[in-house]
C-alpha cells in the first residue's frame, strides 16, 4: 500500500498531466509553503513527563488563509500530515471558499489522556504555533480526535498571545441555540461533515437513477462524521445495517435503528454490546453486504488486500484519503475532497460570521451549504465531461486548476 502522501501526490500529478500544467508549477504547487514541527512536553496527572510531537503543515495560501483541521491519532506523523494538508488545498478549491490548505497533528492517543492532560497538551502546541497561525494566515479546525473544546481551548491560549480573536479557529462550542455566540461557534457546523456527505451521496445516486431509500449502507466511523451522516441517511429512509467505531460493530439486516445507537454511545462510550443488532468482527465492516458504503474514519481502509472483496458498488469517502490508489477506479464513488467538503465550507461560514460580528439562523447555514455542494457537484461533472475522466480526477482537475490560476495571477517577482 502506498503512503498517504506518495498516494495523494500521485493523484495531483496525475490532474497535473490532465490540465497540462508547466512543469515549475507542477513543482511549486506540489512544495509545501511551510512545515512546522514541534516538542509538546506536558506534566501527566500523576507528576510524570510526556513528550509528544506536533505538526502543522501549511500547504498553500494562493487563495488565501491556510485552513484545515488539527488532528490527535498515534498515526500522525510527517508525511500523513502532508499529505492532509494538500488534500485541505484542493478540497477548498473545489468548494471555491477563499482558502489554501493545512493541517495539524499530534501524535498521540486521545483516549489515553485525560481531560485535563488533553487540555495542558493543547495549550502547549497551541503556545508553540500561536505565532504562525491567525485569522487571515492560518485557520485551524477540529479533525479526527479533537473536537469542539479543543477548538475552544486553542482559542484561549492563542487570545492570551495575540488578542481575543474568534475567527482564529472554526468549530467552536455553541451552549444552545439561544446562547450560541459565546465563542463564535457556528449552528450548523457540528453536523456539516455529515450532512455534506449525505448531499454527496444523494447526488450520486441521483445519477444513477437511484435514492437513499433504495438503498443499504454501512458505515466505518461513528464519530463526528459518521453519526450525523448515518442520523440523516436513517431520517431520509435509507436503511443503515452495519456501523463501526474503534471500539466495536454492529450489524443488523433489517436496519439498524440510528437514533438509539447514538444514545447508546453517548450514554456507554461505545458500540459493543448494542442490543438492536448482532455484533461483528471490527474487520468486515468494510466487506459487508450493502449498497452504498462510506467510510469516515481512517485514511488507506480500501487497498489492495480487501478491493474485490467489497460488495458496495457505491463508496462515499466520508473519511480522507480513504482508499489507496493502488484499489481505485474499482467503484461508483464520490472523492473525499468534494464527499466531505461540507465541514470545512460550514468552517467558512463560521469565519465569515466572526469577522462580519452577525450570527446566521441554522436555516441559512444549511441552504448555503446546500447550494455550495450542488455548484461544486455541477463544476466537477463538467471537468469531468471535458477531460473524459474519473470524479476523482474531475475533484482534483478542478482544485488544482482553481490554485494554479490563482498562483499564476499573483505572479512569481520576487
Ligand atoms: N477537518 C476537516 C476536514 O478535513 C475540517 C477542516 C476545517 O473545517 O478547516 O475537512
Amino acid at each position: 500500500m502506498m503512503n498517504a502522501l506518495a498516494a495523494t501526490n500521485r493523484n495531483f500529478c496525475h490532474a497535473a498531466r490532465i490540465l497540462g500544467l508547466d512543469s515549475k508549477l507542477e513543482k511549486s504547487l506540489l512544495i509545501p509553503f511551510r512545515e512546522i514541527k514541534v516538542e509538546c512536553t506536558i506534566p501527566k496527572d500523576d507528576g510524570t513527563l510526556a513528550s509528544y510531537v506536533g505538526f502543522r503543515v501549511q500547504h498553500d495560501n494562493a487563495r488565501g488563509p491556510m485552513k484545515g483541521g488539527i488532528r490527535y491519532h498515534p498515526e500522525v506523523d510527517h508525511d500523513e500530515v502532508n499529505a492532509l494538508a494538500q488534500l485541505m488545498t484542493w478540497k477548498t478549491a473545489v468548494a471555491d471558499i477563499p482558502y489554501g490548505g493545512a493541517k495539524g497533528g499530534i501524535g498521540c492517543n486521545p483516549m489515553d489522556l485525560s481531560i485535563t492532560e488533553l487540555e495542558r497538551l493543547t495549550r502547549v502546541f497551541t503556545q508553540k504555533i500561536q505565532d504562525l497561525i491567525g485569522i487571515h494566515r492560518d485557520v485551524p479546525a477540529p479533525d479526527l480526535g479533537t473536537n469542539a473544546q479543543t477548538m475552544a481551548w486553542i482559542l484561549d491560549e492563542y487570545s492570551k498571545f495575540q488578542g481575543h480573536s474568534p475567527a482564529v479557529v472554526t468549530g467552536k462550542p455553541i451552549v444552545s441555540k439561544s446562547e450560541r455566540e459565546d465563542l463564535g461557534g457556528s449552528l450548523g457546523r457540528e453536523a456539516a461533515t455529515g450532512r455534506g456527505v449525505v448531499f454527496a451521496t444523494e447526488a450520486l445516486l441521483a445519477e444513477y437513477g437511484k435514492s437513499i431509500t433504495d438503498m443499504k449502507f454501512a458505515l466505518q466511523g461513528f464519530g463526528n462524521v459518521g453519526s450525523w451522516a448515518a442520523k440523516f441517511i436513517h431520517e431520509k429512509g435509507g436503511k443503515v445495517v452495519a456501523v463501526s467505531d474503534v471500539t466495536g460493530a454492529v450489524e443488523n439486516s433489517i436496519g439498524i435503528d440510528i437514533p438509539a445507537l447514538i444514545e447508546y454511545k453517548e450514554i456507554n462510550g461505545t458500540l459493543k454490546d448494542f442490543q438492536g443488532g448482532d455484533s461483528m468482527d471490527l474487520n468486515d465492516l468494510l466487506i459487508h453486504e450493502c449498497d452504498v458504503l462510506i467510510p469516515c474514519a481512517l485514511g488507506g481502509v480500501l487497498n489492495k488486500e480487501n478491493a474485490a472483496d467489497v460488495k458496495a458498488k457505491f463508496i462515499i469517502e466520508g473519511a480522507n484519503h480513504p482508499t489507496d490508489p493502488e484499489a481505485d477506479e474499482e467503484w461508483l464513488y464520490f472523492p473525499d475532497i468534494y464527499a466531505n467538503s461540507g465541514g470545512v465550507t460550514v468552517s467558512y461560514f463560521e469565519w465569515v460570521q466572526n469577522i462580519q460580528g452577525f450570527m446566521w439562523e441554522e436555516e441559512k447555514v444549511n441552504f448555503e451549504l446546500q447550494r455550495y455542494m450542488k455548484r461544486a457537484f455541477r463544476e466537477i461533472k463538467a471537468m469531468c465531461k471535458l477531460h473524459d475522466c474519473s470524479l476523482r480526477m474531475g475533484a482534483f482537475s478542478l482544485g488544482v486548476d482553481r490554485v494554479a490560476r490563482a498562483t499564476l495571477l499573483r505572479g512569481w517577482e520576487a
